[in-house]
């Protein structure tokens, strides 16, 4: 087995537990003595710092929410001054301002650090070519990638996004064996690759994929993995950690979460307890090393559960599954709570149906309407609209069992939905306009 930093990754669970309080007390009374943000906060909480006694104590600490950061816009929580950043990345904000990040060296070291334990634990390194395919620039996926496919000796090939026939020559021509982008898009490179007579699966020497930036379903991996003949890792981060952080071993069974720069709780979105191991609820992270930007007990709005036993690659740290929605991309459709990922799962598991779908909610009257978009795959595209009335027939009786919720379905030919070279964008909710 090939660790990046066995000391760290094979280190026991007491040692790492005793590593996280340090670094917490560490982290709250610098954030209390230095940072106006924080200090108000915990004011507000009636908390001090002497009341953190143990991990656990961290419950006593406040939250933090992405609002805070667009309510102090641009740097007002920052506790490292602009002498000391080296980097800014910003998140363009879907709604209202847009969030900052800024780096001081120790940040975008201790982020290139845990994208080198995670490729590694991928099973990359020196001799592997990396094809960063997700965005470079002010959209954290692309440099980061790039400084820890670096990191370990990878060679990188950094095509960011777009210009897709171009992508797929170089991957060709340069023997790419990795490639890092959004699901969406290497579904999209696929067909592309196929429309230019290219097999990724038999043309290519591709047999990694590390994916994320956008959620996607376990039954989308083993769609990937046998359509491509890859191997599809899941990646996870958001630009408040520092951008694309954690990845999945070969185990492929969760991402590990380095214990000695985060502290991961699944917390109980209704009650705000926390839930056991394999129990799903909503993440909430510490970042316990950062400088420029400190996160404590940031609500990342990500719905998933914790993997508590050690993995079978060996690393002590936890895993956490799969994320399975978001906490506000739940769409509750008459008075029930629908995420995106569980039409995507009932989708993913017919094979009838191609890999693109959109979903429109309307309101008709009083009563929300859901229509469900659905690709046909070009094996089951049919002239015949009997042929095409059953798969609609079995689509609609698929979501409505998954989701507890009448769906509207209506069938449309292979390729004729819009395709996203950055994350999918699946919803059209009219009933905000
Ligand atoms: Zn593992």
């Amino acid at each position: 087995m090939h660790y990046w930093d066995p000391r760290i990754e094979e280190m026991p669970r007491d040692e790492l537990r005793k590593m996280q309080y340090r670094l917490l007390k560490t982290l709250v009374y610098r954030l209390y003595s230095f940072s106006p943000f924080y200090h108000e906060r915990m004011r507000e909480w009636k908390v001090h710092p002497d009341d953190i006694c143990s991990l656990e104590d961290i419950r006593k600490l406040p939250f933090m929410y992405k609002r805070d950061l667009r309510d102090n816009y641009p740097d007002r929580i920052f506790t490292a001054s602009q002498d000391d950043l080296v980097r800014y990345h910003v998140s363009s904000g879907t709604t209202g301002k847009p969030t900052v990040v800024g780096y001081t060296q120790a940040d975008l070291n201790n982020w290139t650090t845990s994208l080198a334990r995670g490729l590694t634990s991928c099973g990359l390194g020196r001799g592997d070519v990396i094809q960063v395919s997700y965005g470079y620039g002010l959209f954290t996926g692309g440099l980061g990638l790039h400084y820890g496919a670096e990191r370990i000796g990878a060679t990188v090939l950094p095509t960011s996004v777009g210009n897709t026939e171009r992508q797929i020559e170089l991957m060709q021509d340069l023997h790419a064996t990795a490639i890092a982008c959004t699901p969406s898009y290497l579904l999209h490179m696929g067909e592309v690759a196929e429309k230019m007579g290219v097999s990724i699966r038999n043309d290519t020497q591709l047999r990694a994929g590390i994916l994320g930036a956008e959620p996607w379903s376990a039954t989308m991996k083993d769609r990937i993995e046998e359509w491509l003949g890859i191997r599809a890792y899941d990646i996870y981060g958001t630009s408040e950690l520092s951008g694309p952080m954690f990845c999945e071993c070969t185990a492929q069974k969760g991402f590990h979460v380095w214990s000695d720069l985060a502290y991961v709780e699944v917390l109980d979105p209704e009650t705000g307890e926390p839930l056991p191991s394999g129990e799903k609820g909503e993440l909430v992270i510490t970042m316990l090393q950062k400088e420029a930007l400190p996160m404590i007990r940031y609500k990342i709005g990500d719905i998933s559960s914790i993997e508590d036993e050690v993995c079978p690659c060996g690393r002590t740290h936890p895993r956490v599954q799969r994320i399975s929605g978001r906490v506000d991309d739940m769409l509750i459709i008459r008075g029930i709570n629908v995420f995106p990922s569980q039409i995507e799962h009932a989708l993913m598991n017919i094979p009838q149906v191609g890999d693109h779908f959109q979903i429109v909610v309307d309101r008709k009257g009083a009563l929300d309407d859901m229509l469900v978009r659905v690709e046909v795959s070009p094996e089951a595209f049919s002239d015949k609209i009997t042929d095409l009335m059953k798969i609609g027939k079995l689509v609609e009786h698929r979501l409505r069992n998954s989701l507890n919720v009448a769906v509207n379905v209506e069938l449309v030919e292979p390729g004729s939905l819009p395709r996203f070279e950055g994350k999918a964008k699946r919803v059209i909710d009219r009933r905000s306009l």
